[in-house]
C-alpha cells in the first residue's frame, strides 16, 4: 500500500493537488471517500482537536484504516491543526499517516523551536509520519463569518519559510499566501471569493523544495486554485463548504419530512450534497495541467 509521502511525490509530478476533506462523523466520511472512489483519486481526511474529540483518536484511526485496508485504497489520515505535543503523540501512536502541528500562534522563533521539538517526538514514535508545520497567519475556525478577520501576521515569506523549514524538519509547510479558514457570509452567497497570492507561492515552492498545503481553501476562485497548484500547492483544505452543505441539506431533508425518524433516510440528502461538492472539488484539484480538458489524473 502507498504512503502519503510517495502520492504526494506523485501529486507534485503530474501538477495536481490531494484533496483533504474534514469529517465530523460517518456521513462525512462516507460522502468524501464515495466521491473520490467515483473518480479514482487520493484523498486525506482531516479531523481537527475538536473533531477528534467528537469521534474519538482510536476510532477514528480504525474508520480509515479499516477504508484503507478493505477496498485497497490510499485513503490517509490528517491530524489536523494540533496544538498541543500530548495530543500530537496520541495521533501518532493512533496510527495517523499525517500531523499537522500548529504553533502558528507563537512569535516565530517560538514557533520553530516547538515545531521542531515535535517533530523529533513523531518521528521518534513513527518515521513515516509526515509532520506540517504552519507559519503566517490564516485565521481560525471553519466556520461563517460575519465580517473578514483581521490577520495581524500576514503573509508568509519564501525566505522566513526556507528558515522555518530548515531549522524544524518539517516535511510539508502551511503557508499564509491570501488563504483563510471560514468564509465570509458573502462567499456562501456566492457573492465573493478568496483570491490567492500566486507568485508568493511559487517563490515559497522554489525556496523550501517540500509539499505545500493551503489551508482554508473554501469559498476559493476555482482558477485561483488551479494557478496555486501549477505554482507549487500539492494539499488542498476543504471544511467549511462541506460544513455548509451538511446543515442546509439536513435542514432541508428535516423540513421536507417532518415525521421521518429513520436516521440513515434523513441523512442520505447531507450524504448527497456532501458527496457534490467533494466531487466537484477533487475534479479540480486532480485535473492537471491548468484546465480540465485533459480529466481527472486516476491513480489506477
Ligand atoms: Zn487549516
Amino acid at each position: 500500500m502507498q504512503v502519503l509521502r510517495d502520492a504526494l511525490k506523485q501529486a507534485q509530478e503530474h501538477g495536481i493537488a490531494i484533496g483533504h476533506f474534514n469529517i465530523a462523523d460517518l456521513v462525512l466520511l462516507k460522502a468524501v471517500f464515495a466521491s473520490a472512489q467515483e473518480l479514482s483519486v487520493p484523498l486525506i481526511v482531516g479531523v481537527s482537536e475538536g473533531e477528534r474529540e467528537f469521534m474519538g483518536v482510536q476510532e477514528v484511526a480504525a474508520l480509515v484504516r479499516t477504508l484503507r485496508d478493505e477496498f485497497d485504497y490510499p485513503i490517509f489520515l490528517n491530524a489536523d491543526h494540533t496544538h498541543s505535543l500530548a495530543k500530537a503523540l496520541d495521533a501518532s501512536r493512533a496510527g495517523f499517516d499525517a500531523i499537522v502541528f500548529d504553533a502558528s500562534a507563537l512569535p516565530f522563533e517560538q514557533n520553530v523551536q516547538q515545531t521542531n521539538k515535535a517533530v523529533e517526538a513523531i518521528k521518534a514514535i513513527n518515521p513515516w509520519i509526515l509532520v506540517e508545520g504552519e507559519i503566517g497567519d490564516i485565521g481560525t475556525g471553519s466556520q461563517i463569518h460575519e465580517a473578514a478577520p483581521e490577520l495581524v501576521k500576514g503573509l508568509t515569506s519564501p525566505e522566513e519559510a526556507k528558515q522555518f523549514v530548515e531549522t524544524t524538519q518539517v516535511d510539508i509547510l502551511a503557508p499564509a499566501v491570501g488563504n483563510m479558514h471560514g468564509m465570509l457570509k458573502s462567499m456562501v452567497a456566492g457573492q465573493t471569493s478568496k483570491h490567492l497570492d500566486i507568485e508568493r507561492i511559487a517563490q515559497i515552492k522554489s525556496a523550501t523544495r517540500v509539499p505545500l498545503t493551503l489551508h482554508g481553501g473554501s469559498g476559493t476562485a476555482d482558477e485561483d486554485l488551479q494557478n496555486a497548484i501549477a505554482a507549487g500547492i500539492n494539499i488542498v483544505h476543504i471544511n467549511t463548504e462541506l460544513r455548509v452543505a451538511w446543515r442546509h441539506s439536513l435542514e432541508e431533508a428535516l423540513a421536507r419530512e417532518p415525521d421521518e425518524v429513520v436516521p440513515y433516510k434523513i441523512l442520505a440528502f447531507p450524504l448527497e450534497a456532501v458527496k457534490q461538492i467533494a466531487r466537484s472539488r477533487l475534479r479540480l484539484f486532480n485535473s492537471p495541467g491548468n484546465s480540465s480538458s485533459q480529466g481527472v489524473r486516476r491513480f489506477r
